[in-house]
């Protein structure tokens, strides 16, 4: 399934979707939670506080946001945690979009993605803190960006 009919798919079946973004071929996939506020007003992914935060971190390990892929396990709005039935109900297109795409590497922006992401093989996985506790806590920050460093051998 191309990514393009994918997004189609998602539109069809969630009233306000939140539509991953990004280069179809990119060797760098980042997988989130769920949309939030801004994230359903825009129907795009991390373009709230926690976007402008991976969008920073990104320039700073040398990535444009624009050369990634971005998507989130559940494809709308959640008032916190995802239930059980949201992951279901996204599942599949998650699965999809990785099968089609088959980057390098996936990214794991918290424990939703860390739980909840397919494992391809051929395709590396790596786990960091989810963007909105690194940018609260230095601890976590400072486990993202190691993180990100493991990832500048991509370029
Ligand atoms: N915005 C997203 O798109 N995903 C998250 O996990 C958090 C904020």
């Amino acid at each position: 399934m191309t990514i393009a009919a994918i997004r189609e798919d998602i539109r069809k079946h969630i009233k306000r979707p939140v539509l991953p973004e990004g280069p179809t071929n990119a060797a760098l996939v980042f997988v989130g939670e769920a949309g939030g506020e801004t994230e359903e007003r825009l129907g795009r992914p991390f373009v709230g506080r926690s976007g402008k935060f991976l969008d920073k971190e990104l320039a700073k390990f040398g990535f444009n946001r624009t050369d990634v892929y971005i998507t989130n396990v559940v494809k709308y709005r959640c008032v916190g945690p995802p239930e059980e039935k949201d992951v279901k109900k996204c599942e599949k297109w998650l699965a999809a979009e990785l099968k089609e795409i088959s980057p390098k590497v996936v990214v794991l922006l918290g424990k939703t993605a860390e739980n909840n992401t397919p494992r391809l093989n051929g395709i590396a996985y790596l786990a960091l803190p989810h963007p909105s506790a690194a940018m609260r806590f230095t601890k976590m920050r400072k486990k993202f960006e190691e993180g990100m460093e493991q990832l500048k051998l991509l370029h």
